[in-house]
């Protein structure tokens, strides 16, 4: 039976990418995220003919209780249920905590970690129904280590990590695993963008940047592809995967290993 994937911040990046990926397996894919009207129509299309699918987009802010409640209701309602769901939107703010402003305290809580508790409790009746269910959420290396100035990223981060393992007891027996991913530093676009701004800024040249700066902390001193974290996601929706629950993969070039 066709399934049907549900995948927040899949206009961009991480999300994107793990979107693309289970359309490749013919299954419904309901795309989520900001972008314009020209950028969210190429991305529908593009994901649309990887697969045999219905791609559906909806544009719900994940800050927005409401809004994702509907999200989920049209999914449920268009294709009869969500077996997979990839809580992957998420955003940073970097200062140190004494500046830290309160609304982007809000604002990451609310997009990073509560914006899965809504997503997740709506999603679970149906898939208690069918047996069957995977719940996958985009965590990060920093829901297990920490780094100094994203104290709400890493709270959410550390958050998330909680949230899966207790939902996974709460669904064991029912075909239902939940999992999170901790991705390291992830060539995406944002991050893309960000080398050539920093070597202007600090003087550096991009190699520097990306060696000295951004992969410091990843032994492997390369970036995870888009690509590599979406086959993950692949292989924790796969029935090969109906053991693994209430745990984290990490895909971090050894970054949480030191
Ligand atoms: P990205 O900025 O490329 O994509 C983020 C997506 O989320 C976009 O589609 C954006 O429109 C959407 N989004 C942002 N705010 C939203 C909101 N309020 N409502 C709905 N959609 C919203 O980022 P990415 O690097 O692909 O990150 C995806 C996830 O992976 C995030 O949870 C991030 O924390 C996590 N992650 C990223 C990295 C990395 O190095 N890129 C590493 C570890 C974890």
């Amino acid at each position: 039976m066709t399934k049907t994937a549900v995948i927040t911040g899949s206009t961009s990046g991480i999300g994107l990418a793990i979107a693309r990926a289970f359309a490749g397996t013919g299954a419904n894919i309901v795309l989520n995220g900001f972008g314009t009207a020209d950028e969210i129509r190429t991305v529908t299309d593009e994901v649309a003919g990887l697969g045999n699918g219905t791609v559906l987009y909806h544009p719900a802010d994940m800050a927005k209780p409401d809004e994702i409640a509907d999200l989920m209701a049209t999914a449920a309602s268009r294709f009869g249920g969500i077996d997979i769901l990839v809580n992957n939107a998420g955003v940073q703010f970097v200062e140190k905590i004494e500046d830290f402003p309160v609304e982007q305290w809000d604002r990451i809580i609310a997009i990073n970690l509560s914006s899965s508790f809504h997503t997740i409790r709506a999603a679970i009746p149906a898939m208690k129904k069918k047996s069957w269910g995977r719940i996958i959420n985009i965590a990060s290396a920093h829901g297990l280590v920490a780094s100094p100035f994203k104290s709400a990223y890493v709270a959410a981060k550390h958050g998330i990590m909680g949230l899966t393992k207790t939902v996974a007891l709460e669904v064991a027996e029912n075909g239902i695993t939940v999992n999170s991913i901790c991705p390291g530093y992830v060539l995406t676009p944002l991050v893309e963008k960000q080398i050539p701004d920093q070597a202007r800024t600090r003087g550096i040249t991009e190699e520097q940047v990306i060696n000295e700066v951004m992969l410091k902390g990843q032994p492997t001193k390369k970036f995870i592809t888009v690509e590599q974290v979406a086959s993950l996601a692949l292989y924790l929706a796969s029935d090969d995967a109906a053991q693994i629950t209430g745990t984290h993969v990490s895909m971090d070039g050894g970054w949480t290993a030191q």
